[in-house]
């Protein structure tokens, strides 16, 4: 079969970091760079005993970032620990939200190339707090750790796998970059990392209609590695079905100088 027997399946989490002044659950600043661990405090450096308070005005820009999205927005929501280790988050827990986001069931419209507009659904828009960052030392000394941006809040915005092409999934991204600007709940500034997609692609057989499995790109953040990783990785699992094989279910690592995907696992 042929590259053109297959439809692309793509589905984007978009990360927009809230312009707010102050971080979600502490009076520090938000402000981006400063001199490393400059911007924190015993609650985003997670020391014992300190308690977060969630900042008002995060609740109130991600319910604008859902009413301009078309979502139901819930009357009843919370917080959840999403556990996990890394360095960069001294409390080994994220502060998101699991099974009560406070936005679901939006839509945007996109342009097509061919003058017609489609619908994108979005399944949820959720709160949740920025972890920090690593900087790995040039000269192999080892990696420090920066926690200035531990506690930025972040909306997260989950479509349905609604895409069928890189384009449609650079249009949908464009579009969300325009109304959260137009609203003004974010400077959106790609390069400083303030709006970044994580990116699920899967290939089926045209007319099928079970889902292939899916690969995850996380952390782009630039239209034009999306389109080409998006291109790359839908082509590499038609080859793979193609010669026999089966695509597994994992996390990729797009490289944007080599243009090509790797594997964590492999
Ligand atoms: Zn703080």
């Amino acid at each position: 079969m042929a590259k053109e027997d297959y439809e692309v399946i793509i589905g984007l989490e978009v990360h927009c970091e809230l312009s707010t002044k102050t971080k979600i659950f502490c009076s520090c600043s938000t402000e981006f760079g400063g001199e490393p661990n400059s911007h924190c405090c015993p609650v985003c450096m997670a020391l014992p005993g300190s308690l977060p308070v969630l900042n008002e005005k995060v609740v109130e820009y991600a319910v604008k970032a859902g009413l301009a999205t078309n979502c139901e927005i819930t009357k009843v929501s919370k917080n959840d620990r999403k556990n996990y280790f890394y360095p960069d988050l001294p409390k080994a827990y994220q502060i998101s939200q699991f099974d009560l986001p406070l936005c679901h069931d939006g839509k945007v419209n996109i342009e097509l190339e061919n003058g017609e507009s489609k619908e994108i659904r979005i399944e949820r828009i959720h709160i949740e707090e920025d972890s920090g960052k690593l900087n790995h030392d040039e000269f192999g000394r080892g990696s420090f750790v920066d926690l200035n941006r531990a506690g930025v809040p972040l909306i997260e915005v989950v479509s349905r796998p609604d895409m069928r092409s890189a384009e449609e999934a650079e249009n949908y991204m464009r579009k969300l970059k325009s109304i959260f600007e137009y609203i003004e709940i974010s400077d959106c500034k790609m390069q400083e990392g303030s709006l970044r997609a994580d990116v699920n692609v899967s290939v089926r057989k045209k007319g099928a209609e079970k889902l292939g499995t899916r690969t995850e790109m996380k952390n782009m953040s630039s239209f034009r590695s999306i389109v080409r990783a998006i291109k790359y990785e839908s082509e590499r699992q038609i080859e793979v079905i193609e010669n026999g094989g089966t695509i597994s279910q994992e996390t990729l690592r797009w490289d944007d100088v080599s243009r090509k995907n790797f594997s964590n696992e492999r």
